[in-house]
């Protein structure tokens, strides 16, 4: 059985992309982490370790919206959200307004594997991460000067905005997210993000919330999205795009697709999803202009689009 495997750097508006790299450095993290990932599949790793190791990746990496480089709230400070699936069981892990954690997916990993909860928020999970041995890292290994920039910015506009867009309405995400389906036939997804520019302390958008940014289910798909998460928060999206192959019977091009036209349809909503389903098909549907992603299906060669 073949293995598949998507990657995203976040939706928003591609011109805006200059703001923090060219699209040929998108392109290459994007192609170089999915070969990594491609390794270890190859290798027969689990789908669920496959989704931790690529959000990994992108979490260090200070391009994007998650770990090292995550937007700033209103009081300049990063508070991140993360969360994890697996289709099997549908055993998954999240924490939500964390600080100081290099990794915030693998502290859902080991909410997951080490606790009888699904979701841990702020102090507590603070506290889980002691408990877990887990370092904390301090502020300047988070904050870049771009992110400061952007949160000026976003202030003196008094906008909340999402990571790769505009000051306007509409603004940028630069979340990161990854979906996997092993050579078992297992699908598992992850989300990681430092939110949305601007935001209010305490906040917490979609993607820690298991069936909004993130859902997998052996017998339907594996979604990761990004955008405001107070949209896809009030549409369930992924948990909706999972229906669409449960009660449907859509593959993952339909039910992406379907997903985003019912975002649009329902809340006027901006963003994007990736979408593996049950037989390793990839997808990417959006309603921003950009959505940064990455795809290998059934083995096949890397592919990386920005639009
Ligand atoms: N969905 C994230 C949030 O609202 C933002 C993003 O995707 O960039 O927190």
């Amino acid at each position: 059985m073949s293995y598949s495997l998507m990657i995203h750097g976040g939706a928003g508006a591609l011109e805006d992309l200059k703001y923090e790299a060219s699209e040929a450095e998108f392109k290459a993290s994007v192609t170089a982490i999915l070969e990594q990932g491609r390794q270890r599949l190859e290798a027969g790793a689990a789908a669920l370790d496959v989704v931790e190791y690529c959000v990994n990746l992108l979490e260090d990496n200070p391009l994007y919206n998650a770990g090292k480089g995550a937007v700033l709230n209103e009081n300049g400070q990063v508070e991140m959200d993360a969360a994890l699936m697996e289709g099997k069981e549908l055993k998954a892990g999240a924490i939500a307004c964390i600080k100081n954690i290099k990794n915030p997916i693998s502290l859902a990993r080991l909410v997951l594997e080490q606790s009888s909860h699904v979701m841990l928020v702020a102090e507590g999970a603070m506290e889980f991460a002691k408990f877990c041995n887990v370092e904390p890292y301090p502020d300047d290994y988070f904050i870049t000067e771009s992110r400061i920039k952007q949160l000026k910015e976003a202030q003196a506009a008094g906008v909340m905005m999402l990571d790769h867009e505009k000051i306007k309405p509409a603004q940028k995400l630069g979340t990161v997210g990854a979906v996997a389906r092993d050579s078992h036939g297992n699908l598992a997804a992850a989300t990681s993000t430092g939110g949305l520019v601007n935001k209010r302390w305490g906040r917490v958008g979609d993607t820690p919330v298991i069936g909004a940014g993130v859902f997998a289910d052996n017998e339907t798909c594996a979604v990761s999205a990004t955008g405001y998460g107070e949209q896809f928060l009030r549409t369930v999206l992924s948990k909706t795009i999972s229906d669409f192959v449960y009660f449907k019977g859509m593959d993952a091009a339909a039910a992406a697709e379907a997903g985003i036209e019912y975002l649009v349809a329902k809340v006027n909503g901006d963003g994007g999803v990736i979408v593996i389903d049950k037989s390793g098909r990839c997808a990417a549907a959006q309603s921003t202009s950009g959505l940064i992603h990455g795809w290998i299906e059934a083995g096949g060669e890397a592919h990386c689009k920005l639009g």
